[in-house]
């Protein structure tokens, strides 16, 4: 580490600090959702020169693919009690207040650049204390929510001429010997391009959800699988480590259940489970694991906890019995409608699911059978196991009563013949690890000391840390991505004589 930036450094001053650099701003942002264009609106309208590297050809990371919901605590010294209730001690008192306090100007803010909003859910833990003072919401409009919000931050930053550099991926930090960031090195289809930041780097590039080895190492269980963009590997996070940063919440992550097929990168948000309760497909469905044996309470977990209980390890056989899990339903719940959400992830423009499903049954993708033997014979489950779950299930169905305690009013048999099962998996929204940052959006170090003009927004390095508020990444985006723009517009310029 130290050869490398002596090297840097060196060649720097051999070639003089300014001829270096292939382009010049105030600002250099890394990373174009809505933490990034967030940032760059902010440290634009306070009168710097912001540009923005952005990896793919058009940005939107997870923002375009997501539900586009952001939280706007009502009374910011509540949501601090339940915020702190759910991070378990995983979030220092500090930033979670500073963080309610700013988010709590969130609808403020977009409505003020002209956004129309709509209400959009509440608490995902309501009987925390602090719960009412959870307010979510999203713009009006139609089609998906991620793109309605993204179009609208992605036409803000084009109203305002903020400079995008598409298909330049960044990929290190340049900093002085004192270790404060001073410019981006990165590549583009033309080659390696270094960009000085005369005031300071933001780092807004997304987590890590396509990076096998940081999952492998840092999330419990194998095969996350993602329905967000397959851009966010994890740079940002490589990038912060090399300049020095502390990392956080490396193993916190919001992960509902989908499915995930070899022709797609990114995975299906299924429809049949927790999060639909408010306007579900059906209840006629159980989930099983890889033996066929039900274990769960399907509709009792918030959907972005669903991963803990799939990461079950069973300390007898020595395996994960849950991955992968199999959904169980019948003829009826089929013909309702597709299984998935197709307004949602990444894949909503690249596929749309069949009203019936029948085409996911022709692809394989969908298992059939015309009983329920003939069905675990084909996912290769044990017949004994599937037969004697589902007729515990459909027992409890007629008495009113389920083994595993669902609402009455969710149980539904499964007794119309063929029937169906499906692979499900643990897949990420997104990860909230990263570099740590303090509540400036400074990133820092691992003794507790900024790393000099290097700041952080959004999910990379979040801040939550372990029960996650649903909208709360959003929420979080466009508060901090407004705190890292307006500290980074105020750090002072610097000169270009400076001394070493
Ligand atoms: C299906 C789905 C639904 C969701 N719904 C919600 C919701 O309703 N509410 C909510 O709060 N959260 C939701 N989330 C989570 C939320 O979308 C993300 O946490 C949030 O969008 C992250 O925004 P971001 O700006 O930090 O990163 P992103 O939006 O992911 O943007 C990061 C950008 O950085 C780029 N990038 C990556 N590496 C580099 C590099 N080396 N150089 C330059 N650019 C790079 C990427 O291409 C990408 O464009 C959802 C996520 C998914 C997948």
């Amino acid at each position: 580490m130290y050869v490398d930036l002596t090297l840097k450094f060196i060649s720097s001053c051999q070639n003089g600090l300014n001829v270096s650099w292939d382009k010049i701003a105030d600002i250099v942002v890394i990373g174009f959702g809505a933490a990034g264009a967030t940032a760059a609106i902010t440290a634009h309208d306070l009168g710097s020169e912001v540009v923005i590297l952005e990896k793919t050809d058009t940005g939107g990371g997870n923002t375009a693919a997501s539900g586009g919901a952001f939280l706007c605590p009502s009374e910011p010294d509540n949501a601090a009690d339940y915020i702190l209730a759910l991070s378990s001690g995983s979030m220092d008192e500090d930033i979670v207040k500073t963080f309610v306090h700013e988010a709590s100007k969130n609808v403020e803010w977009i409505v003020k650049l002209g956004a129309k909003i709509e209400p959009r859910g509440g608490a995902s833990y309501p009987s925390v204390k602090g719960a009412s003072s959870m307010r979510a919401y999203r713009l009006q409009g139609v089609g998906p929510g991620g793109d309605r919000l993204w179009s609208f931050l992605k036409g803000k930053v084009e109203e305002r001429g903020i400079k995008v550099y598409f298909k330049t991926a960044a990929t290190e930090l340049i900093q002085d010997v004192t270790r404060e960031v001073i410019g981006v090195e990165a590549r583009n289809p033309d080659g390696e391009t270094r960009i000085e930041a005369k005031r300071a780097v933001i780092l807004s590039c997304g987590g890590f959800e396509y990076d096998d080895n940081m999952k492998k190492e840092f999330l419990h269980g194998p095969s996350f699988f993602s329905m967000g963009s397959p851009a966010n590997t994890g740079d940002g996070i490589r990038m912060a480590q090399k300049a020095g940063a502390d990392l956080w919440h490396m193993g916190a992550v919001a992960a509902p259940l989908g499915h995930k097929f070899p022709e797609f990168d990114a995975a299906f948000p299924t429809r049949l489970a927790h999060q639909n309760i408010g306007d579900p497909l059906s209840f006629a469905f159980i989930y099983v694991d890889r033996h066929g044996q039900r274990f769960m309470n399907e509709l009792g977990v918030d959907n972005h906890l669903l991963w803990l209980p799939f990461a079950y390890f069973d300390l007898e056989r020595l395996e994960y019995t849950r991955i992968p899990a199999y959904i169980i339903f019948d003829e009826a719940t089929r013909l309702r409608g597709p299984i998935v959400r197709n307004q949602n992830g990444y894949n909503r423009n690249l596929y749309t699911w069949s009203e019936d499903n029948s085409d996911e049954i022709a692809r394989g993708w969908i298992a059939s059978g015309a009983t329920i033997d003939e069905l675990a014979q084909r996912i290769g489950v044990s017949q004994r196991l599937l037969s004697t779950s589902i007729e515990a299930y459909n027992n409890g169905c007629k008495q009113r009563l389920d083994p595993f305690g669902r609402p009455t009013k969710t149980l539904q048999p499964i007794d119309s013949p063929p029937y169906y099962a499906i692979k499900i998996h643990s897949c990420l929204l997104n990860t909230q690890g990263g570099p740590k940052r303090n509540s400036k959006a400074q990133v820092m170090d691992p003794y507790g000391k900024p790393i000099g003009k290097l700041y952080s927004a959004g999910e990379l390095g979040s801040l939550w840390g372990f029960l996650y508020q649903e909208t709360g990444n959003l929420g979080e985006c466009l508060a901090f991505g407004r705190i890292a723009g307006m500290n980074a517009a105020t750090e002072h310029i610097r000169e270009n004589d400076f001394a070493f």
